[in-house]
């Protein structure tokens, strides 16, 4: 009998145990910040490229790691674009190509960045696009069009986002201005300096804004995509990394948390074209901004850091041809990108002593054949997207045995990186709508007054609840 009641209780007091501290693990386990790093095109033979450069990548301190898979809507196919990609990672749902955070029947899918907002968080979007293009733009705006820029950007003005850094300064300023690309008089800069931001156009302005502390900031430093990483004017432009530290400095002032979103965009811009080199300089770039969180995390010790890709790009490989080698250090010597840099320069004067002298200074290469030489007069002559550029980029690759398959998107899974509490969830293959419930889930679900928003039918919010923490 005796030993039957003490049996009980023992039950009891074990179940009690696991609960309590089950309970404890959990709270512990719930970030006060997340970081969600994007690297748009970034597959794992980009990631591949920017270890051969460096070495180790700082991505590599991340102790848990996995894959993605990245479809949109059966209805679009199985090759996603950044819009219904981005849409998956900020709100748990699928959609179609094209669309931003919204289904394809036209209802708002409500966003993780929304979230944080919504529970008085600090928020920000960081990228080397225009802020207005896909990836940002998922986070803090609902429009069925992703190339409808000029409302994304009106939308992006009353998001309340604290900290908004990128490129894009042309959907911002009124028709006439220099560059604009709206067709109305609205100057967002303006009211969204109305709204209390400061606005900053450079890399001085950005550092000056970031000493001062707190306060929302506008930064848009190029009128359309900021510049590849090759390209770049470290005078005028600041570094994805420098980015992602001022947007760190001003969030974490705030004392009850942030979300901030941060998208190596260029990455996807080089492969599209092909361009080896400009690929591996941005990944290198866009893993520096991952070093800068990370070093933020570690020393924070209640910071998320999620790094992943929305969708690889180009069919990239690492050799080709019949052959088996590779040799990665050709692309080290280049020294602009073909599209924005090397390219035009080519245009301007496409002599046969000009495009010798411009391989020799730009991409390394001396033993140009006549061959090439007239693939690329030619190529210069034809308008086309990709006319210009193959024959040049053709020139790197082939003395790299590097191989592209395509100029768009790849199917293939990307990786999947994560640092701090939480982490544990993004092992294994995960699905990209895993990502985005998986943060509804450590934000401690949907805030509150969106409860009723939901009733009223205004969003869509995640209702399948992620699978719990293993450990
Ligand atoms: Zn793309």
């Amino acid at each position: 009998m005796k030993m039957r009641i003490f049996a009980r209780w023992a039950t009891v007091f074990i179940l009690l145990v696991t609960l309590l501290t089950g309970g404890a693990m959990a709270q512990e386990s719930m970030p006060k910040n997340i970081i969600l790093m994007i690297g748009d095109g970034m597959g794992f033979a980009q990631l591949t490229l920017g270890k051969l450069a460096k070495g180790s990548l700082a991505i590599e301190e991340c102790p848990v790691g996995g894959a993605m898979t990245t479809d949109p809507l059966p209805s679009s196919g199985v090759i996603t674009d950044s819009a219904a990609a981005g849409t998956a990672l900020a709100t748990g749902y699928k959609t179609d190509n094209g669309i931003i955070s919204q289904t394809p029947e036209g209802k708002a899918l409500y966003t993780v960045l929304e979230n944080a907002r919504d529970k008085g968080k600090a928020t920000g979007l960081v990228t080397t696009t225009r802020i207005t293009h896909a990836t940002p733009a998922v986070f803090a705006t609902h429009i069925d069009d992703r190339d409808n820029e000029n409302a994304i950007a009106e939308q992006i003005v009353n998001s309340d986002v604290n900290v908004l850094l990128g490129g894009g300064l042309r959907h911002f300023v009124s028709k006439g201005q220099d560059g604009s690309k709206r067709s109305d008089d609205r100057d967002l800069v303006k009211e969204m300096k109305a709204k209390g931001y400061t606005f900053v156009k450079d890399r001085q302005g950005l550092l000056d804004v970031t000493n001062k502390g707190e306060g929302k900031i506008l930064g848009l430093f190029k009128g359309s995509h900021m510049s590849y990483e090759l390209d770049r004017d470290a005078n005028k432009e600041p570094s994805i990394a420098e980015m992602t530290k001022a947007a760190l400095d001003i969030l974490s002032k705030d004392q009850d948390g942030f979300f901030l979103m941060v998208e190596g965009g260029r990455i996807d811009h080089a492969s599209h074209a092909n361009d080896a080199p400009t690929t591996m300089a941005d990944m290198i770039a866009f893993d520096e901004a991952v070093k800068t969180a990370l070093d933020f995390a570690k020393m924070d010790g209640n910071t998320l850091v999620i790094v992943t890709a929305d969708h690889a790009n180009g069919g990239l490989s690492i050799g080709m041809g019949e052959k088996q080698w590779a040799k990665p250090e050709i692309l080290f010597a280049v020294k602009g990108s073909v599209e924005e840099k090397i390219a035009p320069m080519l245009k301007k004067d496409s002599s046969i002593e000009n495009i010798k002298k411009i391989a020799a200074e730009y991409m390394g290469v001396t033993d140009l054949t006549d061959e090439e030489v007239s693939a690329i007069q030619q190529g210069l002559k034809i308008e086309g997207k990709w006319t210009a550029t193959d024959p040049i980029v053709k020139v790197i690759n082939e003395r790299a045995h590097i191989g592209w398959t395509t100029h768009q998107h790849d199917g293939s899974v990307v990786p999947l990186f994560a640092f701090g509490p939480g982490s544990a969830l993004f092992s294994g293959i995960k699905d990209n709508t895993y990502v985005g419930k998986s943060i509804f889930q450590l934000q401690g679900g949907v805030a509150q007054k969106v409860a009723f928003a939901v009733l009223g039918d205004l969003y869509v919010v995640p209702k399948e609840p992620v699978l719990a923490e293993s450990k």
